[in-house]
């Protein structure tokens, strides 16, 4: 069982992690293939922790929105895992891929069948899941809906600059799309999925919100802040082998070496880790390293979850 500091303890190591990680020179890329995520500046950096029951502990630029991109994907797997079950698994696998998050060559080899969900193409298939089960396409996105009840924080949005520039380059991800309409995995529209997935991508969070979001996935699923269908605790025990196993792009093996917890990245710069029994960690700082990863986000959970004794080994 991972070790239990009580509040006072991680908020002065957050308090110290955010000053030392505002006076570090190394801070990546901000990504530039969206160009609306590029306008963010790089100097940003806050993280939080939400233990599994009150208030979340902040520092830095804990509450300040940013795009959650890739980390949607936890979120949509949910939704869509709620309507079709373990059948999803005949359209999407559980492999870590080895390949860039965006990669079209394995595609081709596997017949149209992704590597996993959190993988663009996974994701994809599950977008197109969702939309398959949306009586009104017209409702409001289902993915939204979740991270607004999670957070308890109904004001959560979708940056539109953010969706409109995915829309306007998101020409490899509609590819993908395209390329298991032909291999018959994607059954919708698939111009139509790939605009769910764009606006999934670019809900709007901060730290704080998305640390209440995602700790359910350390209470076991066990008394959810809110009732999400189908979320069980055996579900819950397996999105987090996912994380570990896939969740950090094709560095998701050296994320499990250097910080040892499930973590879910994206490419606006955001990073969340979960402590099973404990809580849940996101750390945001918009510079990328080359695998598409923030690189002080990683370094602040690495330094914390070592500070504090925290590792599911
Ligand atoms: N919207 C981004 C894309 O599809 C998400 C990438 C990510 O965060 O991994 O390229």
């Amino acid at each position: 069982m991972p070790n239990q500091p009580d509040g006072t303890e991680i908020q002065s190591v957050l308090d110290d992690i955010a000053i030392r990680m505002a006076g570090e020179a190394d801070r990546g890329e901000v990504a530039s293939y969206i160009p609306e995520l590029a306008r963010v500046p790089l100097n940003r950096f806050g993280i939080a922790v939400a233990p599994l029951h009150g208030e979340p502990i902040i520092a830095g630029d804990a509450e300040m929105p940013f795009s959650i991109q890739s980390i949607s994907k936890v979120f949509a797997l949910v939704v869509a895992l709620g309507h079709v079950g373990a059948s999803l698994w005949r359209r999407v696998g559980r492999e870590p891929s080895g390949d860039p998050f965006n990669s079209i060559v394995q595609l081709e080899f596997e017949r149209g069948k992704p590597r996993n969900p959190f993988i663009n193409p996974g994701a994809i298939v599950v977008s197109d899941v969702i939309l398959e089960h949306q009586s009104d396409e017209a409702d409001p996105h289902p993915v939204l809906d979740l991270c607004q009840r999670l957070a308890d924080a109904p004001d959560i949005t979708v940056d539109e600059d953010v969706f409109a520039s995915e829309v306007a380059t998101g020409d490899r991800n509609r590819a993908l799309a395209y390329f298991m309409l032909a291999e018959g995995n994607i059954r919708g529209d698939a111009t139509k999925v790939t605009e769910r997935y764009f606006r999934q991508c670019s809900i709007e969070m901060s730290c704080r919100q998305l640390a209440a979001a995602t700790r359910f996935l350390a209470t076991g699923g066990e008394g959810a802040d809110a009732d999400i269908a189908g979320v069980t605790p055996e579900r819950v025990r397996r999105l987090n082998a996912l994380m570990m196993t896939c969740g950090c792009y094709d560095a998701s093996g050296e994320v499990a070496f250097r910080i040892g917890l499930p973590c879910k990245s994206g490419v606006g710069g955001g990073l969340v880790a979960i402590v099973p029994g404990v809580g849940s960690i996101v750390a945001w700082s918009p510079g990328l390293d080359k695998k598409g990863n923030s690189v002080l986000a990683l370094k602040a959970i690495e330094d914390l979850a070592h500070r504090l004794g925290w590792s599911v080994f």
